[in-house]
């Protein structure tokens, strides 16, 4: 902690001091309340998230990067019958794109789980089944947006292809193309200046439409005999060299299209990381290892769940709105004798997800007082939604008061925010899906910049504060 100025220097405190200290809520700046060497694990707990930031752009990736941790930690998987004792570890594994990992408690999961719940998917620009064609001699690839998107922002940017390309025979071929220097990158490309007079009369939401979203594959033709003999057959001769794919597989693919630059430190104070996908991976990767990092055996049983899909509603059976959470906790509590919607209603839950961050570039959207701001710790949601609170799980004051005492009982700092101005938009998370279960749920994150934008930016003592707020929910 730093140094209390006005002690020990022999001033007193006047009474309105005193009083303005017992009575208004004070904000702090994380660097006011943290000393140098928490600062500096917080600096060096974000040089693994830039890792994983770089390494896992996609659910599949990011499910793949954490199963990989969770197994190397001694976590088993888990199956249906399965009696988890105290200590126990264990994960479920969804269909590759949504994972659960959970650390058995010395209390029966009837008596309620710690979860957590964060996404792993982010917005993109999916190939669509039908991608290639060639025009006026370039091979392009026709996209269909992921999540919510400012299309204009995806075009004129480096962009490398990720997923995978699953053959008739149910093998499956991963792609990453594009994240080696020395790879090929994609792009869609824009208007120059100098002809885009009519395209500059367009809204911003249509400066780049849907249809236009179309990315550059290439640009020679294949050769036979010396002579060219098509520009499409090139692209999809050199997928076949490389990957034994041929148009037809690219039915059953999912190919993403991503930013291709890594995450990096913004700011000469190095005090952020701007990346792409950090909505919602600046959670997701907290709420892991900090179940990763747990000492001991727990009171309750601790669990995050990565899910997917939470971009497009969370629908989907890797997505929250469908059972996989529900049947693992009913399995899980069954096996060991209990009553799964016992457990449910005991369970205390955090959605972790990303809220706006105040941008004073631009004030007009957000009502300050009730804004996050960067660097002032975690941030708690009582409710999302949009306009009159639709479409919002709004946490009871009850769970809000305990999940406040959780926090300052941790030293964690935090404040509370909501997205922005009560008629200006809206916006949900995975709470709403998770109430369902009916159990006691709010939202907790880290307040972004740039929120959706292939590179977002976010504060890494904010990020470091969600894994502190994280292992001591799972502890409590
Ligand atoms: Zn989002």
């Amino acid at each position: 902690m730093n140094e209390d100025k006005t002690l020990g220097s022999g001033t007193e405190k006047s009474e309105a001091d005193l009083l303005r200290e017992r009575l208004l809520r004070q904000t702090r700046h994380a660097c006011e309340v943290m000393n140098p060497a928490e600062i500096a694990a917080a600096d060096a707990f974000c040089e693994g998230y830039k890792t994983f930031l770089n390494q896992a752009k996609t659910e599949r990736e990011a499910a793949a990067f954490l199963l990989a941790r969770a197994r190397a930690l001694g976590f088993r998987e888990f199956r249906p019958g399965d009696i988890c004792r105290p200590g126990d570890k264990c994960y479920v594994n969804n269909r590759n794109k949504a994972l659960i990992l959970a650390v058995a408690g010395k209390e029966p999961a009837e008596a309620g789980l710690r979860l957590t719940a964060a996404h792993i998917d982010s917005p993109r620009l999916d190939l669509k089944p039908s991608p290639l064609y060639e025009d006026k001699a370039l091979i392009l690839g026709k996209t269909h947006y992921y999540g919510g998107i400012k299309k204009y922002q995806w075009a004129a940017i480096p962009l490398a292809l990720h997923g995978v390309v699953v053959k008739k025979d149910g093998t499956i071929v991963p792609v990453s193309i594009g994240e080696d220097p020395a790879d090929p990158k994609f792009c869609v490309t824009d208007l120059l200046p100098h002809l885009a007079a009519e395209q500059m009369k367009r809204t911003l939401d249509k400066g780049i439409q849907g249809e236009e979203l179309n990315i550059i594959f290439g640009s020679r033709p294949i050769l036979l005999d010396g002579k060219p003999e098509g520009f499409k057959l090139n692209i999809l001769q050199i997928l076949h060299e490389r990957y034994g794919i041929t148009e037809w597989d690219l039915l059953s693919a999912e190919l993403e299209a991503v930013p291709a630059f890594p995450a990096c430190d913004v700011g000469l104070d190095r005090g952020m990381i701007g990346a792409y996908g950090q909505d919602d991976r600046v959670c997701a990767y907290p709420c892991a290892e900090a179940l990763f990092a747990l000492e001991g055996v727990p009171d309750r049983t601790a669990v995050a769940v990565l899910a997917d899909k939470e971009e497009i509603g969370s629908c989907g059976n890797t997505g929250l709105d469908t059972n996989f959470l529900l049947d693992f906790i009913t399995d899980l509590v069954l096996g060991q004798g209990g009553n799964p919607r016992v457990a449910l209603r005991n369970t205390k839950c955090l959605s972790a997800d990303v809220n706006a961050a105040f941008d004073p570039t631009f004030p007009g959207v957000m009502e300050p007082q009730n804004a996050a701001y960067c660097n002032l710790g975690v941030v708690v949601t009582k409710y999302t939604g949009a306009r009159g609170k639709s479409g919002t799980s709004d946490a009871g004051a009850e769970f809000f008061a305990w999940v406040r005492n959780l926090l300052d009982e941790a030293g964690v700092l935090w404040q509370a925010g909501e997205l922005g101005k009560v008629d200006e938009g809206g916006g949900g998370t995975v709470a709403v899906d998770l109430a369902k279960l009916n159990l006691d749920v709010i939202d907790i994150g880290v307040p972004i910049l740039s929120m959706h934008a292939p590179f977002e930016l976010a504060a890494k003592l904010d990020i470091a504060m969600l894994e502190k707020a994280c292992r001591a929910f799972y502890q409590s």
